[in-house]
């Protein structure tokens, strides 16, 4: 592997990049003034910075590297449909053979009837067409009042207008006029933190029937969907309680409202199932897909869309599309990404052997002083920093304070760990071996010693 080397010294790098890249979710002056880490290289589990340091890659970029860095099959698939095709757009009755081949092979792969497939360039693009679509259907169907979707609170769907307020991340809602109309939100099934005194199962089941609070509170006759992550990734990975989904599934079926599964991150795999799904036991009408579709080596999402739904939109002109829908070299490499992800079992390694593994070395981090909760399904994971495990304490600090800190130590542990307030997060390639999981461990035990140290040293080692 060629590695480019005679770069810029890292130090003008990052002055360029503060000076001219506007960096997302960032606050551009606290980047400037520390110099953002300046990625060169990749491969399977590992990155590498510019000045050289191997850093093992616990959350596959943004939830999305399923397969690991470095696949030559990818780029040989790219280079091959450049040559031969390298755009062509899928608007006025035209189509070509990636766009076909790549529906044709999630229609096989998806559940149930979800046989039909509407692209996007990412998952807020799809989860923007999901809005429309939802609305579109209910129209057609002489029932337009019915508009309303549903979501929940910390769920993220995206950060685009629509995406944005389907999600309920207030840091979003409070910049830029969202959410748009006639999007609602419920509570979220995060035990640990909203659970109080109740049982983890109590507290599923009263978070569930919120969805059938709201459908009533709203009339039964004006609600369009409910969506929802199968398991929350960007809100901190929160699993829901054993109760939850069940009781959700029965009250989307009693009131015939549409179930939409955000598959963006426990899709193609994450869970140890194609889909998240399968694994939670749900049967959505639309599932939103991006990230692990071409496992980030190609922008590319979707929506993939049930026999009923599909049948209804296919009545009337959809006047919706983007450029890049069905790009081809996008769906190329995204069709030799699940061909991978098939022939190499990757998958069912995930749900038989490596994602077992991670579970019990993750979950032999509930020994250590700092860690509350440990949720994790498949390979995707999180533990719940607290000054008191019995009560569930939070720190006698802001939210996300603590878990910085820690974020600070894995960071010059040559880890990538994410913290989403004081929980830290992994969503680690699905290809990575148990050594490499021992090592995620180990680095990630010396993270959180060093991490509580510091929250110590700072006199934060005390309930807020
Ligand atoms: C990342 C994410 C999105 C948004 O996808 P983009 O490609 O960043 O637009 C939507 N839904 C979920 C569940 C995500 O994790």
């Amino acid at each position: 592997m060629n590695v480019i080397t005679n770069h810029m010294p890292t130090a003008e790098l990052q002055a360029l990049d503060a000076a001219h890249h506007m960096h997302p979710f960032s606050t551009q002056n606290d980047l400037a003034a520390r110099g953002a880490r300046v990625i060169t290289q990749a491969n399977g589990c590992f990155l590498r910075d510019s000045e050289g340091a191997e850093i093992l890659d616990a959350m596959a970029g943004l939830w999305c590297v399923n397969i690991g860095y470095g696949r030559e099959e990818l780029a040989e698939a790219a280079a091959r449909q450049m040559k031969e095709l390298p755009y062509y757009n899928t608007f006025f009755m035209t189509t070509h053979i990636p766009a076909i081949a790549l529906a044709a092979k999630l229609a096989e792969l998806a559940p149930g009837d979800l046989n039909h497939v509407f692209y996007a360039g990412s998952g807020s693009e799809a989860n923007d067409t999901n809005i429309r679509m939802v609305r579109t259907y209910w129209a057609e169907k002489g029932q337009p009042e019915r508009n309303v979707l549903l979501a929940r609170w910390n769920g993220y769907h995206g950060s685009s207008m629509g995406s944005g307020s389907l999600g309920g991340m207030v840091g979003i809602h409070s910049q830029g006029g969202l959410p748009i109309p006639d999007i609602h939100h419920i509570g979220q099934p995060n035990w640990w933190a909203e659970g109080g005194s109740m049982s983890e199962e109590e507290f599923g089941l009263m978070r569930a029937r919120e969805l059938e609070e709201k459908i009533l509170e709203i009339g039964p006759e004006r609600v369009g969907a409910f969506i929802a992550e199968p398991v929350q990734g960007a809100g901190g990975v929160i699993v829901a309680p054993d109760s939850y989904w069940p009781e959700i599934q029965r009250i989307v079926d009693k009131y015939g409202i549409l179930l939409i599964a955000d598959e963006v991150i426990c899709g193609f795999g994450r869970t140890g199932n194609w889909f998240g799904s399968q694994t939670l036991g749900i049967r959505p009408h639309i599932m939103t897909i991006a990230k692990g579709l071409s496992s980030g080596y190609q922008p590319i999402g979707g929506s993939i869309v049930c026999d009923e739904v599909a049948g209804v939109l296919a009545a009337c002109e959809f006047n919706h599309g983007y450029t890049y829908s069905g790009h081809p070299v996008a769906c190329a490499v995204a069709l030799e990404n699940l061909r991978i992800l098939e022939e190499e079992g990757i998958i069912d390694r995930v749900r038989e052997e490596t994602g077992p593994y991670l579970k019990e070395k993750f979950e032999s981090l509930a020994d250590h002083p700092m860690v509350g909760e440990v949720k994790i399904v498949g390979m995707m994971g999180s533990l719940a920093l607290t000054p008191h495990k019995d009560s569930r304490a939070t720190f006698a600090s802001e939210a996300g304070t603590v878990g910085y800190m820690v974020r600070e130590r894995c960071f010059a542990n040559n880890l990538i760990m994410r913290h989403v307030g004081d929980r830290m997060i992994i969503s680690p390639p699905l290809v990575i071996s148990k050594e490499e999981i021992d090592l995620l461990i180990d680095r990630a035990r010396l993270s959180l010693d060093e991490g509580m140290a510091a929250v110590k040293d700072a006199g934060l080692w005390v309930a807020g």
